[in-house]
Order: C-alpha cells, then structure tokens, then sequence
C-alpha cells in the first residue's frame, strides 16, 4: 500500500516540539538533552535547536553539571528558568483563601494563607483578596518577569469553558461569573481559568503527586464540602458540563439528613466535616480547630471523638466501595481532613470496602494519602493556568513585553 501524502508544515512540526518539549521539563522540573533526546525521539541537533528556542524566550536555562564521578562529557541539563514566567494559583476553600506565584516545574515560589469566615467568602470580597493577594506576590518577586495567568480552584460546580460558578453551596454561591469578576478586577489582562477544587486536585495528584503513573486515579476530597475529580484512561472525566465528579452529592439514605446542595441523605452530610463534628457532640462549633481537636482527641484516644471518627470511616468505606465500583480505579487519593480519617482509621475504611466492592475490582485499588498534603487543588490550579503557555510556548511574548 503506498504511503499516504500529508502536507505538514515544518513551522507546525517545529511548535508542537516546543510545546513537547516544554512540557516534558515543566512536568520533571529538569532534564538532560540526552533525557530529552531519548523521551522526545529527535535527534540530538533537533532537541538543541528546541531548547535554544526555549532558553530565547526566557522560559528555561541551560547549565553542565560540574563534578560527578561519570566518566565522559556530562550533559547539559535543562531546567525552568527560576526567574522566568509564573502563574498565579488560588484555591479558594471554605475557611481559607491560598494565593502564590508557581513557576515552570510546579514550585511554589511565594504563598499568601489567609483565614477567612462570614462576609469574606462573598465573590466580591473573594476577588479583592486575590487581587491584593497578585500584588504582594509580585512585590516579593521583582526579578521575575510576571504572571502569565490565573487559575483558581472554587469548591462547587463549574462551566470549564467560561468559568461560571453556578452552584457553591458551601460558599453560599450561585450563578456566579467568578472568571469574568476576576479579569475585570485584575490590574493587567490575564488569562483566568478556574475549575472545581477536586478535579483540580486530581490532576495535581495525578502529574505530581501520590498517583503519579495510576491513569486510572480518583482523588477524593472532603473537608466541609465533599467532591471528587476523576481521571480515567490518563484524561480527565468531566461530563458534559464538567460537572462530573460530584460523588460528595451521591444519595445514600433519602431519609437522611439535609444536605446544603438542597437534597437530603447525600454523601456529605455522612462523611462531612459537620457529620463528623455531630458525631463528636460538638455540632454547635466549626471550623478547622474544632476539626482539628476531635482529630487530637480521637489519636489520645478519647472514646466520644474515636467513635465519632470511626462512624465516619465506616461511611467514607462504604462510599469508597460505591467509586471503586463505578470507576474501577487503581488508586483513590483521600484529601482534605478526610485523609485524617484514613490516619487514624485506615482499618475500618478497608473493612468496609472489602465488604461492599466487587472483588475484582477491589483487589485493583489502593487507597492513598495525597502527596501534595493540602496543596492538591492549588497546584492543580496552577497546572491549569499553566496550559496556553505549554501549548503555545512562544504565544506569550508580547504580553512579556508589555509588562
Ligand atoms: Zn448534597
């Protein structure tokens, strides 16, 4: 059979290498050429071209490794360049509103914790802090040659495509135009994305975090709120909407109690932050403090708190059993205060998944602690402002140049 003809630019050719190639070392933080060469399958010539493009447009550096006990000539290694473009990542939580600078490689360059509670939490407020939030960040880091872009992660459902909030019902928000809001707001044009918070958290667990190499992963996010982000097949699972992945909103007892989503009996209200609190008989206190000591008092072994734990890792396993039943994943990341669940009582959580999942696809799965700690979200916040920049490494340039 003769070889079909395809017309294919060189210039075409030449701009997915470069965004090949920056995404290799933006995912590994640095590589040699000779890594490079061996991932990309060019010649070493092609890869040294690609890379001086890189180094011209400020995104990454070169330098040779000194010392080392390899014989032969070492090769040079190519790495992020540290005073290079940043994007500004923002994960906003119930009780906290994170904001840094993320350089290329995933670092976390700078970060700004703030609590929040009450009148903090209203959209207009959420933009403020960030907006002052992009100004401190960037007075801390003079050198660099500025953000590239925003992405915020919003713990309620989200239209990927314009960054709509339509319901976060632990933020008290609805039909918000949360992306619009913000670009609005910002002092210079970015680029504003913003996704849901454990969808966010998956691809970060995924890249960079506890479930690197699992393309079959579900990182389970609970703390006030309760979602999940789903990647199947190395992609994201995001319906039609992206509003898939709300597993925190699943109905396990019609009878059960309300749920701030408007239903009642959901997930949430079992395995939730308030659940857990109820249990411990301190319903009428909130926040990560009183989170926190039901967790000290539980690990002393308080019988109240460890019973109230226990209640709610008997709940978390049935629900683990529900997604390894749907999803059969090779790995579930438990994040948010939920991860203290699986601490302090890993055994009951396996029980009940081996009692409620079907065998094979239980023997598959692993449940994990993130490896990002509290961090998921924003870094997978960052991933996803980092996207026009990877796609299109030498799309930026005028907008350096403005700055
Ligand atoms: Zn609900």
């Amino acid at each position: 059979m003769a070889a079909q003809r395809v017309a294919v630019r060189p210039e075409e050719i030449r701009r997915h290498n470069l965004s090949r190639l920056l995404r290799s070392i933006h995912q590994h933080g640095e590589l040699t050429r000779a890594d490079l060469t061996a991932a990309m399958g060019l010649n070493r010539s092609t890869i040294g071209a690609l890379v001086a493009d890189l180094v011209a447009l400020g995104l990454v550096t070169e330098y040779v490794p000194s010392g080392g006990d390899r014989a032969g000539r070492p090769s040079h290694v190519v790495a992020p360049r540290p005073d290079g473009p940043y994007v500004l990542a923002v994960d906003v939580a119930v009780e906290r509103i994170v904001t840094a600078a993320v350089g290329l490689g995933g670092t976390v360059l700078e970060r700004r914790d703030t609590a929040i509670e009450g009148p903090d939490r209203r959209p207009q407020a959420v933009v403020g802090r960030i907006v002052s939030d992009a100004g401190w960040l960037a007075d801390r880091l003079p050198g660099s040659q500025g953000p590239v872009g925003i992405g915020v992660s919003i713990p309620g459902t989200v239209r990927r495509q314009d960054g709509f909030v339509e319901h976060a019902p632990n933020l008290g928000w609805r039909a918000v135009p949360f992306a619009e809001l913000l670009a609005a707001a910002m002092p210079a044009r970015l680029d504003v994305q913003v996704g849901n918070d454990a969808d966010l958290g998956a691809v970060a667990e995924h890249q960079r975090g506890a479930a690197i190499g699992y393309d079959h992963m579900v990182y389970l996010n609970g703390s006030v709120g309760v979602g999940s982000g789903i990647i199947a097949e190395g992609g994201q699972l995001h319906g039609v909407g992206g509003y898939a992945g709300e597993i925190g909103h699943m109905t396990i007892n019609p009878d059960g109690p309300p749920c701030h989503c408007g239903s009642t009996g959901c997930i949430e209200t079992y395995i939730g932050e308030h659940a857990l609190l109820r249990a411990a008989g301190v319903p009428d206190r909130h926040g990560p403090r009183a989170v926190a000591a039901v967790f000290e008092a539980a690990a002393a072994g308080e019988r109240r708190a460890a019973d109230a734990v226990g209640t709610v890792a008997l709940w978390l396993g049935r629900s683990l059993a529900n997604v390894v039943n749907c999803f059969n994943p090779q790995a579930i990341v438990v994040g948010g205060s939920l991860a203290e669940v699986v601490r302090l009582d890993r055994a009951t959580v396996e029980a009940e998944l081996d009692r409620r999942a079907m065998a094979a696809a239980r023997a598959g799965v692993q449940v994990l602690l993130p490896g990002l700690d509290q961090d998921s979200a924003l870094i997978g916040a960052a991933e996803l402002a980092f996207q026009s920049l990877l796609t299109s490494p030498d799309s930026l340039v005028g907008s350096f140049a403005a700055n």
